[in-house]
Formats: C-alpha cells, sequence, structure tokens
C-alpha cells in the first residue's frame, strides 16, 4: 500500500496550499490512471502508476491547480492504455479532456531531426499545440520525470534523443516561462547522457573544491552575516553550488579550463524588499575588492522571462573570486517558480482563457519579449503560434507556415522546384487532396513529376505569397508564350491574303505599335488586342516607302513563309485555359466543324460551327476565324449530354456503369427533373472526340432504361 501513502501525502500536499481542493476527484483521477495503467511496468520494473503519480507530485510541488493534478495522472492513459478521450470527458468532464489531450498530442511529435537546427521551430510548435498553459506545465512535470529516471531506457539512442530533445527544447522553455530550478534540473540530467565524461569530471571537481573551499565558504557567509546585521538588515545567507551545466557551458564560453573557472560556489542574499538589496549591494561593495564590469542589475532591467537580481563579484578570502547574488524573496520565488508562481488558486471558477488566468498575459508578455533566436523572426506571440502551422518533411525537417496552408505551400516552402512540379501529396502517409489544410504536426510527402507544372487552379486555395508569386509567374509566362504562338498563327494566316512579309519588316513595325520584340508582338495578337490583318497592311506600307535596305539578305530573313499558312488555323499544341477555350455552350469535340472566336485580352474561344452563340458576332466578321483541329491532341475534351432515364432503382447505376465501360469519365452530373417515371438529367463526360462520344451516345440509347440520350 506504499502507494495509497504517496497518493495521500500528494493529496494533503494540495490542501495545504487549496484548502477547498476537490480531493476526491484527485482521487477518482488516481484509480482510472491505476486501473487503466493495470500492471504496466516501466523500464526500471516498477509499476507504471508511480509515473503519472510523481508527475502529480512535481506539478503539487508548483501549487497547480486540481484539474493539472488530475490530468497529470491521467496523461498517459489515452497514449498506453485502453481509456478514450470520451471516457475521460465522461468520467472527469471538459476541461480535464483537454489538459490531457493537450499532453497527448505533444506526445505524438517527437523530434524527428537535427534539433539543434530547428530547435526554435520547435519550441514554437510545442507553444503552438499548447493552447491552455497548463498542458505545457504538465509536459514540462512529465519530461522531469522521466529525465530523472532515464537511466532505466536501455537504448542508448533513445536516452540521447530524448535527453537532446529535452535539452534543445524543453529547457529553454522552461527558462521562458521564469522556472530556473525546472530549467537547472533539466539541463544537467541531460548533460549527465550527453556528455557523461564531463559531467562527471566537473561533478567531482565541484566536490573536490568544496571540501577545499569548505571553510570559506562558512567563513564568508559568517561574514556577510555580521556586516549585514550590524546595519539591521534581514538577510539570509547561503552558499550555492553552482550546477554542471551551467559551469560547462561558461566553461565554452569564456574558453577557461575548469582550474581557471574559480567561482564554482555563487553566494545569494535573501532580504525583504529591493530597497535592501541595494542597501546589501553598497555594504558588499565598500567591505570587499569588486572586480570591474562584472557588475548587473537585473531589478531595474529584468530579464526577459522577469528574473530580477542583483549580481557581483568580488574577491572573497583566500583571495578567490566569488559571486554574489542579492535579491528579495519574491523575486526568489518567481525565478524558481515563473509561470507557475503566479498561479493564484481560485477554486470553483470556470476556466475562460485568459480571463481567470491572468498569468496567461504574463507568460505572453514573457514568450512576446524573450529569446535572442525569436528576435531574427517577426512574430513572437503565442497567439501569433495558433496563425502558423508546423509540419514535417518526410526526413524530418519541420517546416512552418501560415495557417491554411496547403500541400503546395508546403512544397514550395521546401523548394520552388519541388512546387512547381508537384502533382500530388501524402499526409501523414496518406494520399490527400492538393487542397487539403494542413495540420500541426502533419508529415508531408510531396509526390512531383518532371512533366507537371503548376495549375492555375492553384492560386485559388494556396495562402503563401512564394506559393503565389510563383503560380503567377509560371502561369504569366505560359500565358504569354501561348498567346504569342496564336498570335504568329493569326498573322501568318493573314499573309495568305497579303502575300509575303518578311520579319525585318515586321521588326520595323514593333516601335508603331509600342512593342519590343516580335515575340511581344505576336503575344498581343494572339491576346486579341492587336489586329493580325491591320499589322500587316501597316507592314505593308513602310515596306513600300522604305524598300528593303541595302545590303539584307533577303532570303534568310524570310522566316514566315505564306506557303505554310494553312486555311484554317490549327488549335492543335495550345493549351486549353489560357490562350484556347472550348466554349461551354456547346463543348466542341475534335471530329466536328469548329468556327474560333477572338476575345480580346483573353484569346480564341472555340465554339462547334454550328453554335446558336456565332450569329451575334455576325457583325463584326473580324473576330471570327477559321479553326480546324490538329492531329490527335491528348487534352481531354468536354461532352455534354441529355439522358432521360427511368426512375427506378438501380437505374443510375447501371447508367454510370455503362459509361465508364466505355471509357468515358463522369465529371459532372446534374438531375434537372424528376418525372413519376423517368429522369432528366445533364451529364458532362471526359472525351477523346466526337467519334467517343457518340459511340458512349449510341451504347445508351440501346440500353433498355435510357429513354432518350442525345447532345445538348
Ligand atoms: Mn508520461
Amino acid at each position: 500500500m506504499f502507494m495509497k501513502e504517496r497518493l495521500n501525502t500528494l493529496i494533503s500536499s494540495v490542501v495545504a496550499y487549496a484548502p477547498k481542493a476537490d480531493v476526491a476527484l484527485i482521487r477518482r483521477a488516481y484509480d482510472f490512471a491505476e486501473s487503466h495503467h493495470g500492471d504496466q511496468k516501466r523500464s526500471s520494473g516498477e509499476p507504471y502508476i508511480t509515473h503519472p503519480l510523481a508527475v502529480a507530485e512535481i506539478l503539487a510541488s508548483f501549487k497547480l491547480d486540481v484539474p493539472s493534478i488530475a490530468a497529470g495522472l491521467l496523461h498517459d492513459t489515452i497514449e498506453d492504455t485502453s481509456a478514450t478521450l470520451e471516457d475521460i470527458r465522461k468520467e472527469f468532464g471538459k476541461e480535464i479532456e483537454i489538459l490531457v489531450q493537450g499532453v497527448t498530442k505533444l506526445a505524438r511529435i517527437e523530434v524527428q531531426s537535427n534539433v539543434t537546427q530547428q530547435a526554435e521551430n520547435f519550441r514554437k510548435l510545442v507553444l503552438a499545440m499548447s493552447d491552455d498553459i497548463r498542458v505545457l506545465l504538465i509536459k514540462l512535470c512529465d519530461r522531469l520525470h522521466n529525465m530523472r529516471t532515464i537511466e532505466h531506457l536501455p537504448m542508448e539512442g533513445a536516452r540521447r534523443r530524448i535527453s537532446l530533445e529535452t535539452l534543445e527544447i524543453y529547457a529553454p522553455l522552461a527558462e521562458r516561462m521564469g522556472m530556473n530550478s525546472l530549467q537547472e534540473e533539466l539541463q544537467d540530467l541531460s548533460f549527465a547522457q550527453l556528455n557523461p565524461d564531463a559531467y562527471q569530471s566537473i561533478v567531482e571537481r565541484i566536490q573536490h573544491l568544496h571540501q577545499l573551499d569548505k571553510n570559506t565558504t562558512a567563513l564568508l557567509i559568517k561574514d556577510l552575516q555580521y556586516i549585514l546585521k550590524k546595519e539591521g538588515i534581514q538577510a539570509d545567507v547561503v552558499g550555492r553550488e553552482k550546477r554542471p551545466y551551467s559551469i560547462w557551458k561558461k566553461m565554452q564560453r569564456k574558453n577557461v579550463t575548469f582550474e581557471q573557472l574559480s567561482d564554482v560556489i555563487a553566494f545569494r542574499i535573501l532580504v525583504d524588499s529591493v530597497a535592501d538589496c541595494y542597501q546589501c549591494l553598497g555594504l558588499i561593495h565598500s567591505e570587499y575588492f569588486v572586480i570591474p564590469g562584472r557588475f548587473k542589475d537585473y531589478i531595474s532591467t529584468p530579464k526577459p522571462n522577469n528574473y530580477r537580481s542583483l549580481h557581483t563579484h568580488v574577491i572573497g578570502p583566500n583571495q578567490h573570486q566569488i559571486e554574489i547574488q542579492i535579491r528579495t524573496w519574491d523575486m526568489q520565488k518567481t525565478s524558481e517558480y515563473g509561470v507557475a508562481g503566479h498561479w493564484k488558486y481560485k477554486q470553483g471558477l470556470s476556466s475562460k482563457k485568459g480571463t481567470q488566468y491572468p498569468w496567461i498575459r504574463g507568460l505572453l508578455d514573457i514568450l512576446k519579449n524573450a529569446s535572442e533566436a525569436d528576435e531574427f523572426l517577426e512574430n513572437t506571440k503565442l497567439e501569433m503560434f495558433q496563425d502558423q502551422v508546423f509540419c514535417f518533411t518526410p526526413r524530418g525537417d519541420l517546416i512552418s507556415l501560415p495557417r491554411g496552408s496547403t500541400p503546395v505551400d508546403f512544397a514550395y516552402a521546401v523548394h520552388s522546384d519541388l512546387g512547381d512540379k508537384c502533382r500530388g501529396a501524402k499526409i501523414n502517409g496518406k494520399l490527400m487532396p492538393l487542397r487539403t489544410e494542413l495540420r500541426n504536426g502533419d508529415q508531408i510527402e510531396i509526390l512531383s513529376s518532371p512533366l507537371q507544372t503548376p495549375s492555375p487552379t492553384w492560386e485559388r486555395f494556396v495562402v503563401t505569397g512564394r506559393a503565389k508569386a510563383h503560380i503567377r509567374r509560371f502561369i504569366r509566362a505560359r500565358k504569354f508564350s501561348q498567346f504569342s504562338t496564336l498570335g504568329k498563327s493569326l498573322l501568318l494566316r493573314e499573309i495568305k491574303d497579303s502575300g509575303e512579309v518578311l520579319e525585318v519588316h515586321l521588326k520595323k513595325v514593333l516601335e508603331h505599335f509600342e512593342v519590343k520584340t516580335l515575340e511581344e508582338l505576336y503575344a498581343r495578337v494572339g491576346e486579341g488586342l492587336l489586329n493580325a490583318g491591320e499589322i500587316i497592311k501597316i507592314s505593308r506600307v513602310k515596306q513600300k516607302n522604305q524598300g528593303v535596305e541595302e545590303g539584307e539578305d533577303i532570303p534568310q530573313a524570310l522566316s514566315i513563309k505564306p506557303s505554310k499558312a494553312k486555311e484554317a488555323l490549327e488549335i492543335q499544341g495550345l493549351i486549353p485555359g489560357m490562350a484556347v477555350h472550348f466554349a461551354g455552350c456547346c463543348h466542341p469535340l475534335p471530329g466536328e466543324p469548329i468556327t474560333g472566336v477572338v476575345n480580346t485580352g483573353k484569346g480564341i474561344t472555340i465554339h462547334t460551327s454550328a453554335c446558336e452563340l456565332l450569329e451575334q458576332f455576325e457583325k463584326e466578321p473580324k473576330r471570327i476565324i477559321d479553326v480546324a483541329w490538329g492531329s490527335a491532341s491528348s487534352v481531354e475534351h468536354v461532352g455534354r449530354l441529355f439522358v432521360m432515364l427511368s426512375n427506378k432503382a438501380g437505374s443510375l447505376g447501371t447508367l454510370t456503369t455503362l459509361i465508364g465501360k466505355n471509357e468515358g469519365n463522369i465529371i459532372n452530373l446534374k438531375i434537372t427533373r424528376r418525372h413519376y417515371d423517368f429522369f432528366d438529367m445533364i451529364i458532362d463526360i471526359n472525351v477523346r472526340d466526337l467519334d467517343h462520344l457518340q459511340h458512349i451516345l449510341a451504347s445508351l440509347r440501346a440500353c433498355g432504361i435510357v429513354n432518350t440520350a442525345e447532345r445538348v
């Protein structure tokens, strides 16, 4: 019954700072966790329940509220047992469910790649996923207990990975929240794993120096106490060994050996008021030799995480350099508990974010101002991270994107080439549409193909400027080249009537039309902004006026040969959607006569020659051009059918199966009317050409349930 005793001790420690705490709730959470973890064991061989219990104990040491303590007890039940979030909600309510869910989510984003390079992004990801700051506190306490017991993990690789993650991600988060003691312990535990030799030798040296300086330390404490008492200042003086990891950092930072590091013991003076702090400082500075340049006033200028203290270095007894920190009890509490120290226990109040928890605001301010790394990034607020989403590459690199981003944004963020060649995406191993909105922690694999090019439709759903710019640039370039090809064809066609025109002469009219290159001239014709006939006319006038200049090699300049011009413009090779559009009114198909209409700024729209819409262009004959299908194009065309179908079970299935069997891909289907015995519907089908469509129509008509089938 050892565990029950620990539970009782936990409960009494909670009641000590929160007399009205819901003790029964804590007991229920414990029972739930214990029965669900059952006889699961930790690597150490201890019952699993010892871990959540220890986490709850650590949370209680920070005086956290009952929901946090309960969530601490329950935090591994979702990940490791048969319990579900719904069970948690039913048993313990929404608030605790959200906390447990938050910790569970965090457990699933293990650091996957080189931590150091991406540490800042990971810290942000952790913050972004901790919607409630208590989630982060529980996670930190969970990590602390795991680090305290890490030597039981059998695999060295796992120990190293977890330690590195702790050092790079969680210790800095603890620091930013001002929880110094938590931060220091996490650092030392990680350091011991990551660099056991250095850790061991520093620990031994500290002990050695401590033995040597034992008398000095005692002497100095006595001295300080005497000096302060003489002036009537109430103060506690403690000598405190510096932590191995902070010594190690100092050795690296200052490039000194351990022998040269003299101040391994820091002295701390704790007083009641800020005024006392400065008075202490004055007394010490008049009593000891002060080392210049080492004095720091974090009271008038607190550290970003709200750390406040005076630091000074003096030469003490035996010519030892010593560091003295002077602060109030209040400042000490802040430096140990950080955010948790701001905790005001409020029994029975609902937890509406930001109102009941004023310390959340405090934390936001801390995070806002914290960290040098952040200064390179525009946004540091916790709220701002909510506007971001963090996703992994298959290699485990972390990519940060604005919220609402899609796999296309992700692809462009990785590399612009990957964006341009992107044809699909797997999100967490599953093939998903490119427009899918990404979520925190998603792993994205971009499928690419060298044949793929950016699609204009992407522009509608991408959110990053980078993706937008690349897509637009690509489309602009492609439009230009297509309009240019089209324009050149239109000019070629015109030459048929006008006789020979030399490219050199076309070049001479560039200025007249205010364009710089021939391609630009062609593009303007293709776009319908310039008229081909007009250009030829002006060009011929110029030709007549100026004649061909002497010395010009006329035959070679002949780049446009009228003999090559065809009567009708072939639309083959012009990709629909840019310079050429197929009319939505008549859905022309390869194999039937077509007519083109030039639209200013939009290129050419292709109608069937029988389309009624063409009548309205009779007054503008210049806009009408002869076009013809080129040889087999790979582009899919839309055929629109009207079908009247028997209204009975399964008939729609029969119809679609039939179309499918004939290799028609239905892209749209709309029921326009429903009679007692028949359905009217419009079906759009992707087909190769007119023959293909007629083949499908014939098979439909041959089918018993189809009353009518015809092209619209
Ligand atoms: Mn855990």
